[in-house]
């Protein structure tokens, strides 16, 4: 770092470009970002983004990190507004001019009341991402593989680029959102949605930022299958996790959660649930990062949930062996997912780092409903996923896997209006039998109708008249 001419007041500015290519996870050869990749073109596994240059800012002590990333959180500067606050772990390679910005990140860690803390068994936050642009975390990966693309057109000149993602509604949501963003001349917005399971809220999303949408029959694996194929074969930027820059802009995430809690991170334990596993993936990095550069002491404990209807990564978790599984319908269908395109990334991560530190926990369809109305009903506003984390918290300290002395933070990956008409079923006991979910007569609400008169509001809520005795 460079101090002096590059720091103004206490802020100081990112100035670290890095050494970012991509690498290989398995056989670890590397590649230029000067041309975009999504597997590697030599054994055909993931690549991550690797900056070479890391260790240059280990030049900077864990406490001097932790004040920098503090100043910048008063700084106006548009390009350090969102997740680029963390410019040096995001993608240094993006120069600042370069950052596409929409309000994304630095979403609010919000400590559960007693009541609720009380239902789940311990003291817990929830970290809701759903307060971001598109209404889901998504958008974190988003802002730094746009910006990413925004960089690429501008520095290679490129003249056409078109973008692309299969989805299970949030990813295209907030792809269409990004792109949106980007000169129309030159960046066109397709994605891809299995038929019929997104939200009508979701489908609306993409649409309403001018996306190309194309309904494909099947679940989303399907629908990666035929984007992964589009993007080996075609010239087209490939915006689903499996695009590294997405997995970066989701570390953001962790390093928020470390700075929200004043970077105590000794008994810290995350939960999040697990879809295509590039969020736990990219959570898991984070600390990682942070770890490295001895912002925090310990890395955390991270617990993956996941519904008995989509549960690879919990069957891995338990047996050592990981085969994809059939899905069947979920409530938490943002994240109903058989063959999770990342599990290699998450199998690395807990081998080489996490161990004890990982494990997975399953929950039943019934408990991720309960989850999320039990939870909205004590002041958030948390999705079925973020039902599904509440859910997997409280089986996790019902089976004695945390402790009430840990800091316990849940992720809502998204917004409870994504998700209202699994709300509106089980207030409606309408669920088709293959969700196995059964309305509980005292989680049920609904509206009551009544003459626009005062006389029978009052009657009907036994209201006592005033004064008058
Ligand atoms: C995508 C998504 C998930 C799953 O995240 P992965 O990175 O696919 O594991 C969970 N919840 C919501 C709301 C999502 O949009
Ligand atoms: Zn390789």
């Amino acid at each position: 770092m460079k101090r002096g001419k590059t720091q103004t007041g206490s802020v100081v500015l990112p100035t670290h470009r890095g050494d970012v290519v991509y690498s290989c996870i398995e056989c670890q050869a590397q590649y230029s970002l000067e041309e975009f990749h999504y597997t590697c073109p030599s054994c055909g596994s993931l690549l991550k983004l690797l900056d070479r240059a890391f260790d240059e800012l280990k030049r900077v002590s864990g406490t001097k990190w932790r004040a920098i990333f503090d100043g910048r959180r008063v700084s106006n500067r548009h390009f350090l507004a969102g997740i680029f606050l963390f410019h040096e772990l995001i993608l240094p390679a993006v120069p600042p001019e370069d950052v596409i910005y929409l309000g994304e990140g630095h979403t609010p860690l919000i400590r559960a009341n007693e009541d609720l803390s009380g239902w789940v068994g311990a003291p817990f936050y929830v970290k809701n991402d759903g307060l971001n642009p598109s209404a889901s975390f998504k958008d974190r990966g988003m802002a730094s593989a746009i910006s990413y693309l925004n960089h690429s057109i501008r520095a290679r000149d490129i003249p056409q680029v078109l973008g692309i993602c299969a989805s299970t509604g949030d990813t295209s949501a907030a792809a269409a959102l990004y792109l949106s963003y980007l000169p129309k001349g030159k960046v066109k917005s397709v994605v891809l949605l299995p038929q019929g399971k997104v939200t009508p809220q979701q489908l609306s999303q993409p649409l309403g930022s001018g996306a190309t949408v194309i309904e494909l029959p099947g679940v989303f694996d399907d629908c990666m299958k035929v984007v992964e194929e589009l993007a080996e074969n075609y010239e087209v930027f490939l915006l689903n996790s499996k695009n590294p820059a997405r997995i970066n802009g989701q570390k953001s995430y962790s390093y928020e959660v470390a700075q929200q809690l004043d970077w105590q991170t000794s008994n810290l334990v995350t939960v999040l649930p697990i879809g295509n596993a590039g969020n736990i993936t990219a959570v898991m990095e984070g600390f990682l990062d942070l770890y490295r550069l001895n912002i925090i002491d310990t890395l955390p404990t991270v617990i993956g949930v996941q519904s008995e209807h989509a549960d690879p990564v919990y069957r891995w978790s338990m047996t050592g062996k990981y085969a994809p599984v059939p899905v069947r319908a979920s409530v938490a269908q943002a994240a109903m997912i058989g063959d999770p395109v990342s599990f290699p990334k998450v199998r690395q991560l807990v081998e080489e780092h996490y161990q004890s530190r990982f494990f997975a926990v399953r929950v039943s369809e019934q408990e991720v409903m309960e989850g999320m109305l039990t939870a909205n009903r004590h002041g958030h506003v948390v999705c079925t996923q973020g039902g599904e984390s509440v859910a997997g918290l409280k089986k996790a300290v019902a089976n004695g896997l945390v402790s009430r002395e840990d800091t316990l933070v849940v992720d809502s990956t998204s917004h409870q209006l994504k998700f209202a008409e699994f709300q509106q079923m089980y207030f409606t006991d309408s669920f088709a039998p293959e969700y196995e979910i059964t309305t509980r007569m005292d989680l049920r609400n609904a509206p009551v109708a009544l003459d626009a008169d005062a006389e029978s509001v009052a009657g009907f809520l036994n209201l006592k008249r005033k004064g008058k005795t």
